[in-house]
Order: C-alpha cells, then sequence, then structure tokens
C-alpha cells in the first residue's frame, strides 16, 4: 500500500495516532486489516524509560467493529522492545495500543463498549442475537461477562431516599429496591429485605436526609438503626392501602346490616317514583310506544329471558361457561355477563328521542292542567304557534299522560343486593368530588342504611383529605376523633399508626412519596422478565443502574 492509501484507510478506520493500517484484505464474510504501530520508541511498562531497541515482533488477531455487515479482524504487528535501563527488571517488553486494544484482550476497546451496551438493553440471549444481526459474533456468556466488567457507576450524594421491597419469588423471596427519589433513579438493589443488609447501605451513605418508607418493622428498623440522622417518612401510598384493608373488614361487618336495609327503602323509594309519575316533566315526557313496537319489545324480552332461564339450567347442571356458550350458540364474553347480572338484559331506553313537538312541551303540558286533554284542540293550538308535526304526534304524547303509570319493575340487581366491600372501599377512600352521581348515591345508601359506615366515611374522608392537602397537623385532631368513634377496627388502626408518629406525620406533611419507586419496581420486573427471570441479582443489578 503507498503512504497515501495508508493514511486514508487509518482515518477511514478511526485508529488511534501513530497505528496505522498496512494490508486491507477483504472477503465476502469477513474483513481482514493489518495493523501495527509506528511509534520509533516505546516506554517500558516497569521503568517508564523509552526505548527504541527492537528485539522481534509476533502477530495477533482481535475483532473490531464490524463494518458493512462484514466482521472485521485486525492482524495486530506487536513489537517486542529490550529495555535499556541497567537496574530495570523487565529485560524485554511488548509495546501497548492504548486507546484501541487492552493487553490480552480478543477484542478492540471500541467493539467491547458496543457489546456491553446491547447486553444492558437486550440481555444475553437477545443481545447475542442482536449482536449477530449486526455482524458481531459472540455468545451470551461473552457478552454478560462484558457487562459484568462495566464499573458500577459513581453514586452521587443522595438526600431523599426511597425504601421499598420487591418479590424475586412471590410470597417466597423479596429483595430490597434503593430509589433517589428527587432523581428518580435506581441507586441500589439488594438481595434480601433484612433490616441488617439494609441498614448497612444506609450506614454507608450519611448524607441521606430522609427515608420513605413502608410501615414495616423491618425498613424501620433499618432507617433507624443504619440512618440515625434522616428523618424517617412513612409511605403515603402504603398508608392507604393500609387504611382500605381496615376499611374492608369494617364493611364486610356491615354488610348484612347493608342489605336488611333494602326491603324498607326500595317501597319508600317506590311510593316517592309513583307519586312523582303523575306527571312527566318536560324532561321526562315521551311519547307512548306504539302498540305493535311495544310487542316486538315484549317478545324479543321474553326470548331473551328464556335464554337466561336455559344458561342458568345448565350451568346449574354443571356445564362450565365455555360449554354453555358452546352449546347456546352465544359468545362466552355474553354468557359471563348475563350470570354474573344475575338476569337477561332488558333493552330498556335510557334515553329520550328528540321531536319536533319538544318546544311546544311546556305549553301542552300546561294546557292538559287546566283540562283541555283533546288531542286535536291541543294540535291545533300549538299548530297556530309554528309546529310542523302531525296530529298522529300529539296523540301518541296525551296518550303517555292518559296511561296508567306502568307497573314498576324491580331491577334485579340493586345497588344494595350487588354490595361489595371492597368496592365499597374504593368509594370510601376516593375525592368524593371525583365520584360520578351515580357512585355518589351507592356510597349515600350504604351510609344511609349503616351508621358504623356513616361513622367510618366521615372519620375516612376527614384521615384522606388531611393527608391530600398534607395536613399533619391535623393528625391529632383525627386521633381523637377515632377515639370518640368506638369503631374497633379504626382504633387499632389509628393505634399503629401512633406507634410510628413522627414518620405518619411526616408522611401526611411532607411531599415525598414512594410513588416514584412503583414505577422503577415496574422497570426491574421488565427487566428480569426479559431475562425469563433467571437473572441472578448481579446481573439484574447491573442492567438497572447502568441503565438507569
Ligand atoms: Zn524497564
Amino acid at each position: 500500500m503507498d503512504p497515501r492509501e495508508i493514511a486514508l484507510f487509518s482515518r477511514v478506520f478511526h485508529l488511534p495516532a501513530e497505528i496505522t493500517m498496512t494490508s486491507v484484505d477483504p472477503s465476502p464474510t469477513e474483513l481482514v486489516m493489518g495493523v501495527a504501530c509506528q511509534a520509533p520508541c516505546m516506554e517500558c511498562p516497569e521503568c517508564h524509560q523509552p526505548s527504541a531497541r527492537i528485539h522481534g515482533s509476533y502477530q495477533r488477531t482481535v475483532a473490531d467493529l464490524p463494518c458493512a455487515g462484514r466482521n472485521v479482524i485486525l492482524v495486530l504487528t506487536v513489537r517486542k522492545f529490550v529495555c535499556g535501563t541497567p537496574t530495570c527488571p523487565r529485560r524485554i517488553f511488548t509495546e501497548r495500543l492504548p486507546g484501541l486494544v487492552d493487553s490480552y484482550a480478543r477484542m478492540t476497546s471500541r467493539l467491547i463498549a458496543l457489546v456491553q451496551a446491547l447486553g444492558l438493553v437486550a440481555g444475553g440471549q437477545m443481545g447475542t442475537r442482536q449482536a449477530d444481526r449486526t455482524g458481531i459474533a459472540s455468545t451470551p456468556s461473552t457478552l454478560l461477562r462484558h457487562l459484568m466488567q462495566l464499573p458500577a457507576p459513581l453514586t452521587r450524594a443522595v438526600r431523599v431516599l426511597g425504601v421499598d421491597d420487591f418479590a424475586w419469588k412471590k410470597r417466597f423471596t423479596y429483595g430490597t429496591i434503593l430509589v433517589d427519589l428527587e432523581r428518580r433513579k435506581i441507586i441500589d438493589v439488594l438481595p434480601d429485605r433484612e433490616s441488617a443488609t439494609v441498614e448497612a447501605w444506609l450506614k454507608e451513605h450519611p448524607e441521606v436526609e430522609f427515608v420513605s418508607r413502608d410501615r414495616g418493622k423491618d425498613f424501620t428498623k433499618a432507617a433507624t438503626m443504619g440512618a440515625p440522622q434522616a428523618q424517617q417518612v412513612v409511605d403515603r401510598f402504603h398508608v392507604v392501602k393500609n387504611l382500605s384493608e381496615v376499611l374492608q373488614e369494617i364493611l364486610g361487618h356491615c354488610r348484612a346490616e347493608i342489605r336488611q336495609g333494602e326491603a324498607a327503602v326500595s317501597e319508600f323509594e317506590k311510593a316517592a317514583e309513583e307519586r312523582a309519575r303523575g306527571l312527566p316533566t318536560v324532561a321526562t315526557w315521551q311519547q307512548r310506544t306504539p302498540a305493535h313496537v311495544k310487542k316486538a319489545h315484549q317478545a324479543r324480552q321474553a326470548s331473551r329471558d328464556d335464554r337466561y332461564q336455559q344458561m342458568a339450567t345448565l350451568r346449574a347442571q354443571g356445564l362450565t361457561q365455555r360449554e354453555v356458550a358452546k352449546r347456546m350458540g352465544m359468545s362466552e364474553r355474553a354468557v359471563r355477563t348475563w350470570l354474573k347480572r344475575g338476569a337477561a338484559p332488558t333493552n330498556e331506553r335510557h334515553f329520550r328521542r328528540r321531536s319536533v313537538f319538544d318546544p311546544y312541551a311546556a305549553y301542552v303540558l300546561e294546557r292538559w292542567q287546566d283540562g283541555i286533554h283533546e288531542a286535536r284542540q291541543l294540535y291545533e293550538e300549538i299548530q297556530a304557534q309554528g309546529f310542523s308535526g302531525t296530529v298522529r304526534i300529539v296523540q301518541r304524547f296525551v296518550q303517555a299522560l292518559r296511561d296508567k303509570p306502568e307497573k314498576i319493575t324491580l331491577a334485579p340487581a340493586t345497588g344494595a343486593d350487588r354490595f361489595s366491600s371492597k368496592t365499597a372501599t374504593w368509594l370510601f377512600i376516593r375525592d368524593p368530588n371525583q365520584l360520578t352521581t351515580q357512585k355518589q348515591a351507592e356510597l349515600e345508601l350504604i351510609c344511609q342504611r349503616s351508621e358504623t359506615a356513616r361513622k367510618t366515611y366521615a372519620l375516612t374522608q376527614q384521615f384522606m383529605s388531611m393527608l391530600r392537602l398534607r395536613r399533619g397537623q391535623d393528625f391529632e385532631l383525627w386521633l381523637s376523633a377515632v377515639e370518640a368513634s368506638s369503631i374497633p377496627q379504626l382504633r387499632r388502626f389509628a393505634q399503629g399508626l401512633l406507634k410510628d408518629k413522627n414518620a405518619v406525620v411526616a408522611g401526611l406533611t411532607l411531599s415525598y412519596s414512594n410513588g416514584p419507586i412503583e414505577a422503577q419496581v415496574h422497570k426491574l420486573k421488565l427487566v428480569k422478565c426479559s431475562m425469563y427471570g433467571r437473572a441472578k441479582l448481579p446481573l439484574l443489578r447491573q442492567r438497572l443502574l447502568h441503565a438507569a
């Protein structure tokens, strides 16, 4: 190769200064390039004196970054020098090629960096496959070995630390995840959730000022022993979780009470509804459904009811929902919802159809109350006002007023029938302003029927608003209200909080929360699953810390 070509190739392949290309030999699958160092002298690694006496040379091959889909192999000509210092124990040394390849390495430094990046993103198996596609020959174990050689990233000082556990294997083994809550980054992953492990970690980080944790005794002990300088903060998410468990227990006991109220109240509601049915308002007044339409509706409803009966019978005979669906030619989903509902769906119209009659409804209702019940006369009156519809429309609306109130069919499943302490717990905890009107009505019903539920709701909301508005100073007030309430489960919950009062008040006052940890735990699970759950802690930790 002439000197101009050598210079060009060395620049194209971005070789470090003084290292130049001596030959290029492309084949369909490989690109073999000869590389040598041109520096006239080299420093002895032992005595650091330069030497220009060449003893000899040998060749060594290393893999480099792939080029245009081909493996690139560098054939390095490595020289051996004689050290000239008489006192130096080294007689002969090999030249180093810094910036290109380390001693004994089989890959160039830049190839190793790429392999590590692939390993971080995709793990051993997937990373190897990806490497293969880009023209890097590797194996999962090589890739992981390089990945594990990455030095631990420098952990910057943590001020606000979040601690939580995660499951290695649910209900069997757990680990601990530590998150910098200000930067929202994972800073460490510990092999278990023993207080001693966390304590040891905390002792190495005296800069921590706040520790956000759950209410478990392990992390409490670890934070107390390991970071006595730090203010502990009980995580609000965990407090709400504990509270909801208590609520579920209380409401479970109230269920009978809430269900028993059923009959009396629905009688009352029925009577009220009957009274209200005397005359419709402008908004609720609908024309009477024509008889033939009604008949068709009824027929379809009867058929659906029968289908439901059949379904229930088959189910009672021991068929699974899937078998029932297959046998009846229905979708499994429909079978499931019908059975869950306990009845066939009805096609009651849930909205009012709009009509040309609407603008005149108020006037006609007024005339009706004045005693004008003749459809034709009413029609003529509104026609004079500009009504463009036919007399039939007016007749249908007027007939609807003449109809006897229809019998109110009780909904097959009422709110109280469907009462579940789990759903009710959610109603109790939510911000009431964010509930739909239907949910608000359900909540009201529960509170009406059970005195305990009503009291519990008031105390729950008091607690939740304290938590939402960060009014930790109201904690004492709430405690005394609970003490006075005589609801044993709530009192037990309050006494539990009292034991950890300092951290609870901090949790109710400060803005720190373990919310970001939840996100990081999801990430951890994702990485764990991407390695089919087989990766042990060191690899998982390496991938999480470097990716973070
Ligand atoms: Zn030397």
